[in-house]
């Protein structure tokens, strides 16, 4: 989608971090981390939020989170990983493209913000 953030880095637009891709998902280092591993885990297909994903969207859902346990396995996260999706002004979502957050690598706090 033009203008989106993510779908330019996706694109190759926008330079990141890849740390994985495939047919459906696209992976990336956060530019903030809030952890030593933060990696961010987009669907190819520009989806804004989870809110927005329907039934023609199941294979990207099913395809981002069984990335996120490839990309967890290829970071060492053995000891276990946080994964996170804002979704709208509550949450702080900040781009509206459809990404989960994989955050690892230390001790999460027991109590989510
Ligand atoms: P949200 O607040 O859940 O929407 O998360 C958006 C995330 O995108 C934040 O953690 C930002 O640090 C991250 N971010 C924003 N711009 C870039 C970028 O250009 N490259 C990598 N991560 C980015």
């Amino acid at each position: 989608m033009e203008n989106c953030l993510f779908c330019k880095i996706m694109n190759g637009e926008i330079p990141s971090q890849k740390v994985y891709e495939n047919e459906f998902v696209y992976a990336f280092r956060d530019i903030n981390p809030q952890a030593p591993v933060h990696i961010l885990v987009i669907p190819k297909k520009h989806i804004a939020s989870l809110d927005e994903a329907d039934a023609a969207s199941d294979r990207e859902l099913a395809e981002c989170l069984r990335a996120i346990r490839v990309i967890a396995a290829q970071e060492n996260l053995t000891g276990g990983y946080r994964v996170v999706s804002n979704c709208g002004p509550d949450a702080c979502q900040s781009v509206h493209h459809l990404h989960f957050h994989i955050l690892g690598g230390r001790q999460m706090e027991d109590k989510m913000a």
